[in-house]
């Protein structure tokens, strides 16, 4: 009887939600995932060990700072190359209500062909245990840890303890992967609480930093080990990620399980040489992206893969599927032009798209910078000085700023002593000088702030005619 009423609140809090997320679409609110979330959640508190136990063993959650949303997909793709149904939460509804709608949607979505039987979700770090611990993922993917979680959560320390308990409650028999980055220093407690919880750990990272991207010059913060003294490197990659080791208590990098090697950097994409070592599997593979971070996620990508029994070669084919998602190196094309859009939130991650920008073809680049000075995109801009703008010289053919603070990023600019800078306050403006300067099958890059970054899309997306974000 009480498993009967207990199937009853189930089926009445999916069908609920769903009826919610038909009259969130129907009355042009967007997709209503989390409307309907809520609603199966009020009504079946237990709607996410039923989603979880629907879709193991493939069912996989990916976590950190940067990179969550490109990961989720190429794992998606890879899913669904092997024939799997895959429900994920593409629309960056990345909490739980998220999942549970995006779940409530696939039942319904197609044509009461059957739910989803396996599914990827993008999970915000502070969410991460009590959602793991509710549904049970097979494999848990940890990308990254960088300080930006500090204004919004409190203590990276507290989220890593968080974390590192809830993965050591594995229950005896139950299949549980962790796929960590073995570049991040922050991540290595996952790495030793894990082995020492006899729960499966695979390990990522890349091999070197390629030689076009060495003598790349930017700030650096101190890292610290578990044990309080501060990390030494043998070799930076990326920000606080590389090849490091604490020279007081011998914790050190663990040589990568799957490891990459990035080739070759060109304007359309990353060419990275990609090794499964348990297996001895390797392929070289193209991302249609830039920088050293689309590289990470192939990699937890691939090392994710090989925890699912899915080999390099179904790897490969699923890549080219995933595309680059809402403003995060979104491209657009325009008669022969291609624009490509940059979100930049803080001094490190416009260091990444700088360096990210030395490519091939760098010469003949155009760069748009538009800054914006609202709440989202913070009020005081001095962090523009504190950005490697000096490594542009000479890396451009046309260079534009705009926005509220574009006097700002023109004084800037010339600081850095780059040339020929046009300042327009008029953002479309600023956009068709820049096309007018363009000849065909040339990039223009728009480096932008968040509410900048908003405003662009718009412009663009009109120019484009490409659909609203959430479609
Ligand atoms: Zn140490």
């Amino acid at each position: 009887m009480i498993v009967l009423i207990g199937y009853m609140r189930l089926t009445l809090g999916i069908l609920l939600g769903a009826a919610g997320m038909l009259i969130s679409r129907l009355t042009g609110r967007g997709g209503g995932l989390a409307v309907s979330g809520l609603i199966a959640e009020v009504i079946a508190p237990d709607i996410y060990q039923h989603v979880g136990s629907t879709l193991k063993p493939d069912l996989v959650f990916v976590t950190g700072t940067n990179g969550k949303t490109s990961t989720t997909n190429l794992i998606s793709e890879i899913l669904a190359a092997k024939g799997a149904k895959v429900v994920s939460n593409h629309s960056g509804a990345n909490i739980a209500r998220g999942i549970s709608g995006a779940y409530i949607s696939s039942l319904f979505g197609s044509a009461f062909g059957g739910g989803a039987r396996a599914g990827v979700f993008e999970v915000d770090e502070a969410v991460v245990p009590q959602l793991a611990t509710a549904m049970r993922p097979s494999v848990q993917v940890f990308l990254n840890l960088s300080r930006d979680q500090l204004d919004r959560y409190g203590e990276i320390d507290r989220i890593l303890d968080n974390w590192v308990k809830s993965i050591t409650k594995a229950r005896p028999g139950e299949e549980q992967a962790l796929v960590v980055n073995a570049d991040d220093p922050r991540l290595f407690p996952l790495v030793e609480g894990g082995n020492q919880s006899e729960v499966d750990v695979i390990t990522f990272g890349l091999e070197e930093q390629p030689s076009f991207w060495k003598d790349f010059d930017y700030a650096t913060d101190r890292e610290f080990c578990v044990c309080g003294t501060i990390v030494e490197y043998r070799e930076r990659f990326s920000g606080h990620l590389g090849d490091w080791f604490c020279s007081s208590c011998g914790r050190h990098r663990t040589r990568p399980d799957v490891t990459g090697r990035i080739l070759e950097s060109s304007q359309a994409g990353t060419t990275v040489e990609v090794s499964v070592r348990p297996v001895s599997e390797m392929r070289v593979f193209y991302v249609p992206q830039l920088g050293e971070y689309p590289a990470y996620n192939l990699l937890a990508a691939a090392a994710a893969a090989f925890k699912l029994d899915i080999n390099l070669d179904v790897v490969e084919g699923s890549v080219n599927q995933a595309k680059a998602k809402f403003g995060r190196q979104e491209q657009f094309h325009y008669d022969d032009k291609v624009i490509r859009i940059w979100l930049a939130k803080n001094p490190r991650g416009l260091d990444e798209i700088f360096k990210a920008l030395i490519v091939k073809e760098a010469k003949r680049q155009h760069l748009l910078f538009v800054l914006n000075s609202d709440v989202q995109d913070g009020k005081d801009v001095s962090w523009i000085y504190d950005a490697n703008f000096e490594s542009l010289r000479g890396r451009y053919r046309s260079l534009a700023v705009s926005g509220f603070r574009a006097s700002d990023l023109s004084l800037r600019a010339t600081v850095a002593g780059l040339e020929n800078i046009e300042t327009c306050d008029d953002i479309g403006g600023a956009m068709r000088a820049s096309l007018d300067a363009m000849d065909g099958g040339e990039y223009l890059e728009i480096i932008a702030s968040y509410t900048a970054m908003l405003e662009i899309r718009s412009i663009v997306a009109k120019l484009t005619d490409t659909a609203p974000f959430w479609k």
